[in-house]
């Protein structure tokens, strides 16, 4: 991990010639100089850029694959589905994973004739997949945090002959690299720990086949969901931190966790590094570099919960993780299917033994 990280750092370097700017310039020319079109680095800023293609290169070295950058996680997601599925098609998506991508399947891609077919994180790893076109996994699943054997449950969707996708957005590519074990397409929504200050929308899709990269690469230029000069360069420049970031936060959360899980008020806490959670056992195999930063944690009731967080200062009452500042909902205001009190906390920057005082001074008594 480490060289990946001191790869990414300098990428540009061998490319660079003699007065060429150290940091890659932003670039938001949506046309290119084109007296003829053969040979050409670019020719139109729907096809490519040049800034998008900084992030990419940043991206391939974490991925170890080829990647495809696109406006949002959802636009990554939508692309590889896309890109993957057909009438006929079947689908089977986590009941219990990132909800925006239920809705999209069962409010678009069904009425394409897909078939859509959602069970349970847990159950993924025994299900019987035949017939189906797509697994599509996440894990840890955002927000309950179940985890999956990643490379037994690819080899089995494989074994069925169904394409394996996996939404690597809670752990990033320096955590966890489904591609290692077994998957065909990772997507990730890059608005999240890898850009991380909660300014900017960003997703990519990586894969080592060339014919699916090249489809994904057709659905951005044909669908025309092309990210912005300004975006791709605010998140190759928050991909450059990425790694202390992470050191930071994942060691917090362990921490935080472990004090969560004793206190009182608080119940059903999920943390994968914590020894006695359900989904260690990811950790434990390697499969998952550490516990994250992500934190699933129950308080009585709604009321509870939105008073914790209301009183919390050091936590942004805010959707989406992964930024400088720790960040915490109740899920089940999406509708998520979660107890009323449930808490998904994100553990940011803050120095740990400011950022627990200020959790403890703001929980219930107990
Ligand atoms: C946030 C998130 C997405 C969507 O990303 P956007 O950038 O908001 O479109 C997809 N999957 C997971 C697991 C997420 O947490």
């Amino acid at each position: 991990m480490n060289d990946r990280v001191a790869r990414l750092l300098n990428h540009r370097k061998g490319r660079l010639a003699k007065g060429d700017p150290v940091v890659a310039p932003i670039v938001t020319s949506a046309t290119f100089h084109l007296p003829d079109v053969q040979g050409a680095a670019h020719v139109y800023g729907r096809n490519g850029s040049p800034t998008w293609e900084e992030l990419e290169a940043q991206l391939a070295i974490l991925e170890d694959a080829e990647c495809v950058t696109f406006p949002s996680g959802m636009a990554a997601i939508s692309a590889a589905l896309f890109a993957t599925l057909g009438a006929g098609a079947r689908l089977v998506i986590p009941s219990d994973g990132y909800y925006v991508t239920r809705i999209l399947s069962s409010g678009f891609l069904a009425s394409f004739g897909v078939e859509v077919v959602e069970m349970p994180t847990a159950a993924m790893e025994t299900a019987d997949f035949t017939g189906a076109t797509v697994v599509y996994l996440e894990t840890p699943s955002n927000p309950g945090l179940d985890v999956i054997d990643l490379a037994a449950t690819s080899a089995r969707a494989r074994a069925a002959g169904a394409l394996v996708i996996v939404d690597n957005t809670t752990m990033t590519p320096l955590l966890q690299r489904p591609l290692d074990l077994g998957a065909d397409l990772v997507v990730a929504a890059d608005t999240k720990a890898p850009s991380g200050h909660s300014d900017v929308l960003m997703g990519h899709v990586a894969g080592r086949d060339a014919v699916l990269m090249a489809r994904v690469r057709d659905w951005r230029r044909m669908a025309g969901v092309v990210p912005g000069g300004f975006e791709a360069w605010l998140v190759h420049r928050g991909l450059e931190t990425l790694e202390v970031r992470l050191e930071r936060m994942c060691a917090s959360a362990a921490v935080i966790a472990a004090r969560l899980a004793d206190h009182p008020a608080v119940g059903a806490l999920r943390y994968p590094g914590l020894a006695g959670d359900p989904s260690h056992r990811a950790v434990a195999s390697g499969q998952m570099a550490n516990g994250g930063f992500l934190i699933g944690f129950t308080l009585a009731d709604a009321g509870r919960a939105e008073a914790f967080l209301a009183r919390c200062f050091c936590i942004a009452q805010s959707t989406s993780f992964g930024g400088t500042h720790s960040a915490g909902e109740r899920r089940a205001r999406w509708g998520d299917a979660v107890p009323e009190g449930f808490i998904r906390l994100s553990v940011g920057l803050e120095p740990v033994e400011t950022l627990w005082r200020a959790i403890a001074e703001a929980l219930p008594e107990g």
